[in-house]
């Protein structure tokens, strides 16, 4: 059996578009550490994307790798219509019209959106913000022709971009009847890991989910957190959702930036707390759309995000339209490597522990707490560097895995969906192994012997559980050492 094991445990999301749809530059993002693929369709077409999902399956295939793909849905954001080949330049002062039909008129300029409610929705004096909030505009009026703006703060403006009303009502539901053609169509390419967008509660969850169901599917929602509603309704949604991601180009202009990064340690904490896989998205390493290296401040952004207890950080732009869309990988992971080999020097990286020690000495923990506090203690003491979890819904992986432990957690399922889902989770590794036997896990050493990851005298951790096919059933633990010389076959 081979095991191949990444260089970094920090999961690297990577959304495709045209900088990276070449098999030879998505063949070099997987080298360089790229864990998952993210396709975004609120951009490209659906033969784009049909096209992408074959390359990546076939590059997945080529590396003998599970390159885990999902789809992030648009919901209701509204976006700039289309504006041609050349992109729009806005200056400070500049009327402009927003209007749901393109008249193609250039004075005073008609800039086309894709809500017909807009006049609905705003009021004279508001802001509107364009492009992730880089491009503002006051609301000067209303009339037949569309909303009249003066441009407040310029910038240049492409189509697609979105478009931001902070604190007002949009009218339109979630997931959208687009959402719902574009899940059917992702269903049917055999796509089972959604990102819905703008959830402000549990109920767009259960509705995206339930569409997939009465297709007879189970799907994985990742949950993302870009309006102050789905802040509020953090809870319950962190209860519905699979994962989530903290979408921060979005959440960044729907409440005021300086909440931003408290608020993102909240969401990480929280989501780790609950065992749910959380991804940190959106100008992680901005500039290199343009600077072949990042800024100080953006590797540092990367590396708190780490130790803040993210299981993800994502790339957006920088690999779907930058022009170094391998470096930015290469960029992420070399940080990523660095930072989980200074985890334990640095304290308040353990703070999720510490709270589980807590329950601890006040008598009030549950087994399967107990379990991972354990497991990650045990790594510690005895510098573990494999964990081997059998996990029937991978429950126990990511109850280990939100520890973040300085190990690899080697996760046994049965089920192919439930794994490609385990890749979201930090140091997780998804194995196929039959578990029937009472040395199952023979195979799987000897493979870790063989690829040098283990050595003679290395402790293994084991976790199982009595009774198989009981949500999270893990109760015991088990440390074995491998002994010294191999044992030679009988
Ligand atoms: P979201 O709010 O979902 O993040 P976004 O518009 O910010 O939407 P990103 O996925 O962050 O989009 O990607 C950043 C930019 O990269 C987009 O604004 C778009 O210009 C470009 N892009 C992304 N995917 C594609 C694609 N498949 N085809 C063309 N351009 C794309
Ligand atoms: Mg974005
Ligand atoms: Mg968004």
């Amino acid at each position: 059996m081979k095991i191949n094991l990444p260089q970094q445990q920090t999961k690297i999301v990577c959304t495709i578009g045209p900088a990276s749809r070449s098999e030879k530059t998505m063949t070099d993002m997987v080298r360089q550490g790229m864990s998952i693929a993210r396709l975004n369709f609120s951009h490209g077409t659906l033969e784009d994307h049909k096209k992408d999902v074959a390359a990546l399956r076939s590059v997945g295939e080529k590396l003998a790798c599970q390159l885990p793909i999902f789809v992030d849905l648009p919901g209701p954001k509204i976006r700039v219509g289309h504006l041609g080949e050349e992109p729009v330049r806005l200056q400070k002062g500049n009327r402009l019209i927003l209007a749901s039909r393109d008249s193609g008129q250039s004075e005073p300029l008609i800039i086309p959106v894709t809500y017909d409610r807009l006049a609905e929705s705003v009021k004279p004096g508001r802001t509107i913000y364009m492009n992730d909030g880089f491009i503002e505009l006051t609301v000067k009026g209303v009339d037949s022709q569309g909303v009249h703006c003066i441009v407040a703060v310029g910038g240049t403006l492409t189509s697609g971009k979105g478009i931001n009303l902070p604190g007002l009502k949009v009218f339109v539901d979630n997931p959208t009847d687009r959402d719902l053609e574009m899940m059917e169509s992702a269903l049917l390419l055999g796509i089972r890991i959604f990102g819905v967008s703008f959830v402000d509660s549990a109920e767009t969850i259960e509705r995206t989910r339930d569409f997939a169901r009465r297709r007879g599917t189970k799907i994985f929602i990742i949950a993302k957190i870009e309006r102050a509603q789905a802040v509020e309704h953090l809870d319950e949604i962190l209860e519905a959702a699979d994962a989530v991601m903290i979408a921060r180009g979005d959440l960044g202009v729907e409440i005021p930036l300086e909440e931003l990064p408290t608020l993102q340690k909240e969401i990480i904490l929280k989501a780790n707390i609950r065992c749910r896989p959380v991804i940190t998205a959106t100008q992680m390493l901005e500039s290199m759309v343009e600077n072949r290296r990042p800024t100080r401040a953006e590797a540092t952004d990367v590396a708190n995000a780490i130790l803040d207890g993210t299981d993800a950080v994502m790339l957006s732009a920088e690999t779907a339209i930058g022009d170094y869309p391998v470096e930015a990988v290469s960029t992420m992971a070399r940080i990523a490597i660095h930072v989980e080999g200074k985890r334990r020097s640095v304290r308040s990286s353990k703070f999720l522990q510490n709270i589980l020690r807590e329950d601890l000495k006040k008598g009030d923990i549950s087994v399967p707490d107990m379990i991972s506090l354990s497991v990650s203690e045990t790594v510690e003491a005895l510098d573990v560097p494999i964990v081997l979890t059998p996990t029937s819904q991978g429950a126990t992986a990511r109850r280990i895995a939100r520890l973040k432990p300085e190990c690899w957690i080697l996760a046994v399922s049965p089920d192919r969906h439930v794994r490609q889902f385990l890749n979201f989770s930090y140091g997780v590794k998804p194995l196929s192994v039959d578990t029937a036997a009472v040395f199952w896990y023979e195979p799987v050493i000897k493979g870790l012997l063989d690829s040098g990851r283990i050595h003679g005298g290395d402790r293994l951790i084991i976790t199982g559980g009595q009774f198989k096919d009981v949500p999270v059933g893990t109760d015991s633990l088990g440390i074995i050492t491998i002994p010294e010389s191999r044992p030679s076959p009988a």
